[in-house]
């Protein structure tokens, strides 16, 4: 397991779950799309009617589960919680909409990886709350319409671009989640290191944002890994130099890079002039799958404008070649 994967591993869970603030006042950053919502909310408040569907997308990590307990906090309704690819039958989706209240949010989180037929019971119980039930057999069988009460569907979703048409006109309000500044990265970090019961130097917090990758989950990670040698160190608080020294310790550099990221780097800088190579060939000189390539590694690397991609491949940038030391020349 990467250290500085964004997605959520099955370890870390529970403490997810006690690092989510419940409040939009304590959600950090976004600040543009927290306004909005927090115009959505109240108005539907005033209205007493149902929040618009909502689709929250954006690398994994930026807080879009946490956004969506909030709102529903916010609405004081409750939430009910699943994935695209939880939902195996046509029945798995009838029985979560079926406890729905007037008003509550469904979440469902990787909502493009939904099967096509579950997708479309969706689009009448999203635009007019009803679904249509196929029943008997054969010659017998008949749609059976149930009334649903008014409910917000709120959708996560990595890769908004893997959404049907359909589905995704079906959202009122449709939002894209943005990386974190580093300043934002911090307040996160302290803040969860008071959820800990630990204490940080603000210097401290600062650079473990700065090699968080703009991502609240790494920074959480990287907090939790930091407080360690703290604490085996008995320091009484998370100063800077501890965590340099943790860091280091497990090869995040200060760009939030790992080792990973610097074979990606060297490998195409010496096997292929700093590029331009494409996707596959390079994903079977690192022994990495293109996906994992793809989705894992270069999005952080594109992000912080070390490679750029071109029509014939992937080219890493004279910023990189600065930042490795290494003298720029290329094709
Ligand atoms: P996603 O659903 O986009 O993968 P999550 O909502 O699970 O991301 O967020 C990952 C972790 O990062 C959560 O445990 C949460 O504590 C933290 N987090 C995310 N966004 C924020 C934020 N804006 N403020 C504070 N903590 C955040």
């Amino acid at each position: 397991e990467r250290l500085l994967s964004n997605e959520l591993e099955q370890s870390e869970q529970v403490a997810e779950y006690s690092l989510r603030p419940k409040e939009l006042r304590s959600y950090i950053g976004q600040e543009k799309l927290k306004q909005k919502i927090n115009v959505y909310i109240q108005a539907a408040k005033q209205r007493s009617e149902s929040l618009d569907h909502v689709l929250l997308y954006g690398p994994p990590g930026l807080g879009k589960t946490t956004l969506a307990t909030i709102i529903a906090n916010e609405l004081g309704v409750a939430i009910k919680t699943t994935t695209g690819p939880a939902i195996e039958r046509p029945g798995d989706l009838v029985a979560l909409l079926n406890e729905l209240e007037p008003g509550d949010v469904l979440f469902i989180d990787e909502i493009h990886r939904m099967q096509k037929s579950i997708e479309e019971i969706l689009y009448s119980a999203m635009e007019d709350y009803y679904i249509d039930i196929i029943v008997g057999q054969d010659a017998t069988a008949h749609p059976v319409r149930f009334p649903l009460p008014p409910f917000t569907l709120i959708g996560a979703t990595t890769k908004a671009g893997m959404l049907s048409a359909p589905l995704r006109a079906r959202f009122g309000i449709v939002e894209r989640m943005d990386y974190y500044t580093k300043e934002e990265l911090a307040q996160i970090v302290t803040r969860s290191a008071q959820v800990f019961e630990t204490q940080i130097s603000p210097t401290g917090a600062l650079e473990i944002a700065s090699r968080s990758r703009g991502t609240p989950r790494v920074a959480n990670r990287l907090l939790k890994r930091v407080r360690d040698f703290a604490e085996v160190a008995r320091k009484p608080e998370i100063d800077l130099e501890t965590v340099r020294y943790a860091l280091t310790m497990l090869h995040v550099d200060e760009k939030g890079l790992d080792e990973t990221d610097h074979k990606v780097l060297h490998t195409m800088i010496e096997l292929y002039g700093g590029g331009p190579v494409g996707l596959n060939t390079l994903a079977a000189n690192l022994g990495e799958e293109t996906e994992t390539l793809a989705d894992m590694i270069e999005p952080y690397l594109m992000q912080i404008g070390f490679i750029k991609r071109t029509a014939r491949g992937r080219m890493v940038t004279q910023k990189a070649y600065e930042y490795l030391g290494i003298p720029f020349t290329q094709n």
